[in-house]
């Protein structure tokens, strides 16, 4: 049947191969963001290109009842972004007003299944100082503490979304990311993650060269190619199941084994510096038996498939960036 869909953050990476996803199933979909995507135009029917965190604008675009949202619009970035300590009041402030104003919106007009994309920065960071076996089960979220505001955030909203279930009969879905990588996001602007951040080190080093790494490159992290987190996201939405859940790989890497994966790829040989910077928690890693559980799928594909795509794709933005100079 085909469905009317809102898709908030459709300008985002995420966002933008979800409203992808979603019209190659053939629904009609409003995307909403600040920006339209960055690297391609938007598959969307519809994009509203306005602040979700005026009210009268989210009145605005939420103006019939949708079938299913996906609310990923968020202030987000990578380590250099959120673990400074610089912007958490900008963080904490932009994406709950967000969420505040999204669902009250929502709940006006009785819309259907609502997606919340929370974060594996909620997990306490107690649980993440063994880069050998981080705990990230969804039932060891609280006590809270997380590393970051970024996080605290995540969990707040999460537990708006939940009352909002609970106190208003809506149907809500949530999950926790991981580190979701791929085509089409931030690889330069100061908030690509990792595995963005290594494919370009990479591929603008020559043979032989050197790169830069934050911290001594042990800690560990699980990385999701985001075609598997859009399976993942709408399989959740089209379940029974409320969550929270995680959505990520548990194929745990050093950052320093990214790096060699990632040379490796390249065809280099590629020596690691490293250099001071902010690394987050020394270990997280994507904890998949909840989700095995309940929807009976989990993700499967293998680091170094979505690796090579990601690569090739920075690797021509690094070469198209070369020859505008
Ligand atoms: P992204 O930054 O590419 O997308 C977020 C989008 O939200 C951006 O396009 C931004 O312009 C938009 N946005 C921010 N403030 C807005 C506002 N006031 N009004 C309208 N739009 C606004 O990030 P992403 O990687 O696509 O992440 C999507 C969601 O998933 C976010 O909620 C993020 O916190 C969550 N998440 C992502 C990851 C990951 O690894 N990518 C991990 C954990 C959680």
């Amino acid at each position: 049947m085909k469905k009317t869909i809102l898709v908030c953050g459709a300008g985002g990476f995420i966002g933008s191969h979800l409203v992808k996803r979603l019209k190659s199933e053939g629904h009609w979909v409003r995307g909403v963001d600040l920006k339209y995507p960055r690297y391609e135009p938007t598959s969307a029917d519809d994009f509203a290109v306005g602040d979700l965190r005026d009210q009268s604008f989210v009145r605005d675009i939420v103006d019939r009842r949708f079938d299913e949202v996906y609310q990923l619009a968020a202030d987000m970035g990578g380590a250099g972004f959120v673990f400074t300590g610089e912007n958490d009041a900008e963080i904490m402030q932009n994406s709950a007003m967000i969420n505040l104003n999204v669902l009250e919106a929502l709940r006006r007009r009785n819309c259907g299944r609502v997606f919340y994309s929370s974060s594996a920065c909620m997990y306490p960071q107690e649980n993440q100082v063994d880069p050998d076996n981080p705990n990230c089960a969804e039932d060891s979220a609280y006590p809270a503490h997380p590393d970051s505001e970024y996080g605290w955030e995540k969990l707040f909203s999460e537990r708006l979304y939940l009352a909002y279930a609970r106190n208003h009969g809506m149907v809500v879905r949530i999950a926790r990311f991981h580190n979701i990588f791929g085509e089409l996001g931030s690889w330069s602007d100061g908030r690509e993650k990792a595995p963005a951040a290594m494919c370009r080190k990479v591929a603008m080093v020559e043979d032989g060269g050197t790169i830069d790494i934050w911290g001594d490159g042990s800690q560990t992290r699980s990385f999701l190619h985001v075609s598997e987190c859009l399976e993942g996201v709408i399989r959740l939405t089209r379940s029974d199941f409320v969550g929270p859940v995680n959505i990520g790989s548990d194929e745990m890497v050093t950052i320093n084994e990214l790096v060699d994966r990632v040379a490796a790829i390249a065809g280099k040989t590629v020596h690691k510096r490293h250099i001071p910077g902010p690394t987050g928690v020394r270990g997280r890693n994507s904890d998949n038996r909840l989700i095995r559980e309940k929807l009976g799928w989990a993700p499967s594909t293998r680091l170094d498939d979505g690796l090579r795509s990601t690569y090739r794709w920075i690797l021509q933005q690094v070469e198209a960036k070369m020859v505008d100079r």
